[in-house]
């Protein structure tokens, strides 16, 4: 099965994601993780997104794609975290998937407000020291989601794909909603 999971910073997006690749033995791709993982082996790419992450903007979207494509290419079944965030990549997406014959199975979406994303996030940056989770950066990172993002979200929304489950539950109840929403779609493609 293939899913997409968006959702805004501090949605518990990866969380779920981690979850739901675990229970199905799917890869979890999340480019958060990747750019991350880049950053602290001090690879090429690493020192380039490295500034990119700490202001909490956004990498370039050739370079996130080019990055996605190789990824998506070894994997047969993957959640997606964090890919696309923003039109061009979604279009790219579309393309890339169609090209190599991996459709999407369902696009979630976790719902939260903006009080509750960034009190979580506010909550880890004290616990793991992030250093995209100061006040300023993640302002910064919540606007280009309202900005750039969320037009992502109407699109599949738009195409009858979107599966929106609310976020602001504990972690076991929206684990419990996502599957409940994924027992209705792609039934006989995991
Ligand atoms: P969050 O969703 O909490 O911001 P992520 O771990 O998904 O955290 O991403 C961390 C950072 O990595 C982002 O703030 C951004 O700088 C970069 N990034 C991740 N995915 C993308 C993407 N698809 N396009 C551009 N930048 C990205």
């Amino acid at each position: 099965m293939r899913i997409l999971i968006l959702g805004p910073q501090g949605s518990g997006k990866g969380t779920q994601a981690r979850l739901l690749a675990g229970g199905r033995g799917l890869a979890h791709v999340a480019t958060g993780d990747i750019l991350r993982a880049a950053v602290a082996n001090g690879s090429e790419l690493g020192r380039r997104v490295r500034p990119i992450l700490e202001r909490g903007d956004l990498v370039p979207d050739d370079l996130m794609i080019e990055l996605i494509r190789e990824r998506l290419e070894e994997e047969d079944g993957f959640v997606l975290d964090g890919f696309p965030r923003t039109v061009p990549q979604a279009e790219a997406l579309d393309t890339m998937l169609a090209d190599i014959g991996k459709p999407l199975d369902a696009v979630l979406l976790l719902e939260v407000g903006d009080d509750v994303a960034v009190r979580r996030l506010t909550a880890r940056a004290a616990e793991e020291g992030r250093t995209d989770d100061a006040p300023e950066v993640i302002a910064n990172r919540l606007r280009l989601y309202h900005e750039l993002t969320e037009p992502v979200v109407e699109r599949y929304r738009g195409i009858g794909m979107l599966v929106a489950v609310d976020g602001e539950g504990s972690v076991e109840e929206v684990a419990e909603e996502i599957e409940s929403a994924l027992s209705g779609v792609g039934a006989g493609s995991r």
